[in-house]
Order: structure tokens, then C-alpha cells, then sequence
């Protein structure tokens, strides 16, 4: 389609932005809805970030994703934020409404809505979570909210308590503990999970330290395992737990869902996900750099 002066322009703000999937995934979803949308990924440093955001409204944007590292600093610059968007104490989502920007968080709707569709229902369930960065943040609470126990574990242990904590805070005392990383407990709480998350960039390509610390003979069949990473598709611990027969999720689902509820919102038409799915598992199997 063309862009002319009635294309209504949306994108994202990064640092670095250069490998973002989402400006493909969007930009094919407009074409296939036949929407007078585009969609510009955007290098922001971060001291810029304030300028950027009002210059949605200077511009009349219709809104804007916000990626590393600005989801936390923009939740502090909107005008009115979602719940969601508060608990997390991130936005990833901004909404231009007449001159006052809205910010969400479709992170923890778009980590739970591929695994509901597997029939994983998290209610009384034991979720055992690696990682206490902004993901991990998103995924905990989300989980817990939905009646999940959560067991968080992280490299830097100080920060898996300080997760804990705010799990307990928002959804009641006892939602989340915070672990260590000794094997022999690990082993065990990963024998009694009924989920295990990755939240760490821990096996994504480049990343230095390819698997977690747990013994693969403690990945068991009644467990679900889900991998927030999405490059490469199949990470080694979604290889080692389909091996050992556990149902599996990578992240390429909840990258298009968490961008499938922002283009919603930014449209109001319904996000066709098989296309946007299409779109980055494409760009995936075939980089271009
Ligand atoms: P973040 O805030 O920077 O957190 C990074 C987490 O990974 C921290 O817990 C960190 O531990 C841990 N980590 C990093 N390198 C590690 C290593 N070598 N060994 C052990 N732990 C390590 O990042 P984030 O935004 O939460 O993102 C985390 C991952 O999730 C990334 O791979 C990202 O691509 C992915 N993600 C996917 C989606 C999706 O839609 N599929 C959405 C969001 C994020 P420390 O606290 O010890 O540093």
C-alpha cells in the first residue's frame, strides 16, 4: 500500500532497534487487513526518550511500542496508565488519545494467552521461572494473578528476592519465593513443577551460557515447559525437554500476541496472528544478517 498523507503511522522506540521483528510482523498485518497503517522501527537514546514520547502527539501518531530500555521510563511519562502497565511498573504499549498518552503492558496477556491455547490452565498450579528481569516481572505476576505458585530463580539471587517481594506485594503473601541456584533443591522443585519458564536470554544466539542449571534427567513429562526466547526457534532447553517428553512453547507466540493486543488497540480490527506468526518465523528461519 502506499503511503500518503492519510497513512496513520505507528512503531517502536528502542536502543538498539535495528533487529526488531515487530516493524516485519506489524507492516505485514496492515497489508493483509488492508489498513492505511505503517509501521517505523525508531533509534531513541535514552535521554531523548521524553522528547520522543510527546513527539507522538506533535506528530499524531496513533501510538508506539516501547522496547529495551525504555519500558520502565515510560511508564513515569504517560499521562494515565492501565493496571496491567502499573503492576508491572512498565509500559510496552502507548496509546495516543487526543493529545494524552495512555500506557499498557501487553506482555503478561500475551505470555498467557498461547499457553491457555495449549489447555495449560495455571490455577493451583507450581511454576518454577528463571529470570527476575522485566519479562520475568511481567510472566510472575501474571502467573500468580492467575492463582499460580511461583517460584522464582535467578543468577543474581538478590533480584529474584526483590521479584518475590513484589509478586507478594501486588497478588497476596505466599504467591512467589524466591530460590537459589544450588542443584540438589533445584532438581527437586523442577520434579514437583507443572511449568517451567524462561525468562532469561540464557540459550538466545549470542547469548554466551546456552542452558540452565537444572539436570535434564529433572525435566519430567507432566511438565510444560516455555521458553521466552524465540532465536533460534528451537533453543537447547526446548530440545532437551522435548526429548524428555514435556510439552513445549517457544517465544515466538508471545512475541505475536503481545504485538497482536498492541495493533488491536492501535485499530480496532482484529489481528490476523497465523499471518503475523508467518511473518517472524520467516524472518527467523532465514536472517538476513
Ligand atoms: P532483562 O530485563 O535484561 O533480564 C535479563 C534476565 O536474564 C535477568 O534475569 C538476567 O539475570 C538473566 N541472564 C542474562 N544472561 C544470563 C546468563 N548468562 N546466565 C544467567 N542468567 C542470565 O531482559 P528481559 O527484557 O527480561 O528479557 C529476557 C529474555 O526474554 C530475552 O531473551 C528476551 O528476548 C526475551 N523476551 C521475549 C519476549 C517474547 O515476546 N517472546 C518478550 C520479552 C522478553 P541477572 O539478573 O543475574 O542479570
Amino acid at each position: 500500500m502506499d503511503i500518503t498523507g492519510r497513512t496513520k503511522v505507528v512503531g517502536v522506540f528502542g536502543h538498539p532497534v535495528g533487529h526488531s521483528l515487530s516493524p516485519p510482523m506489524h507492516n505485514a498485518a496492515f497489508a493483509h487487513l488492508a489498513l492505511d497503517f505503517v509501521y517505523i522501527p525508531m533509534e531513541v537514546l535514552p535521554e531523548r526518550l521524553p522528547d520522543a514520547l510527546r513527539g507522538v502527539i506533535a506528530l499524531g501518531m496513533v501510538g508506539v511500542n516501547v522496547t529495551i530500555p525504555h519500558k520502565e521510563r515510560t511508564a513515569e511519562l504517560m499521562d494515565e496508565i492501565t493496571e496491567e502497565a502499573r503492576l508491572f511498573g512498565a509500559v510496552n504499549t502507548v496509546i495516543h488519545r487526543e493529545g494524552r498518552l495512555l500506557g499498557d503492558n501487553t506482555d503478561g496477556r500475551g505470555f498467557l494467552r498461547p499457553l491457555m491455547a495449549e489447555g495449560f490452565d495455571p490455577r493451583g498450579k507450581r511454576a518454577l521461572l528463571f529470570g527476575a528481569g522485566g519479562a520475568s516481572r511481567a510472566v510472575a505476576i501474571t502467573l500468580a494473578r492467575q492463582g499460580a505458585k511461583v517460584i522464582i530463580a535467578n543468577r543474581t539471587e538478590a533480584r529474584a528476592v526483590e521479584l518475590a517481594d513484589r509478586v507478594n506485594r501486588v497478588c497476596g503473601a505466599g504467591a512467589a519465593e524466591a530460590i537459589g541456584l544450588d542443584a540438589e533443591p533445584l532438581a527437586r522443585i523442577t520434579e514437583q513443577a507443572d511449568l517451567l519458564v524462561n525468562t532469561t536470554s540464557v540459550g538466545m544466539l549470542g547469548n554466551p551460557r546456552k542452558t540452565l542449571p537444572i539436570p535434564e534427567e529433572s525435566l519430567h513429562s507432566g511438565l510444560f515447559v516455555y521458553d521466552l526466547v524465540y532465536n533460534p526457534l528451537r533453543t537447547p532447553l526446548l530440545a532437551a525437554a522435548e526429548s524428555r517428553g514435556c510439552r513445549t512453547l517457544g517465544g515466538v507466540k508471545m512475541l505475536v500476541h503481545q504485538g497482536a493486543l498492541a495493533l488491536e488497540t492501535w485499530t480496532g480490527a482484529e489481528a490476523p496472528i497465523e499471518v503475523m506468526e508467518a511473518e517472524v518465523v520467516s524472518r527467523l528461519s532465514s536472517p538476513t544478517d
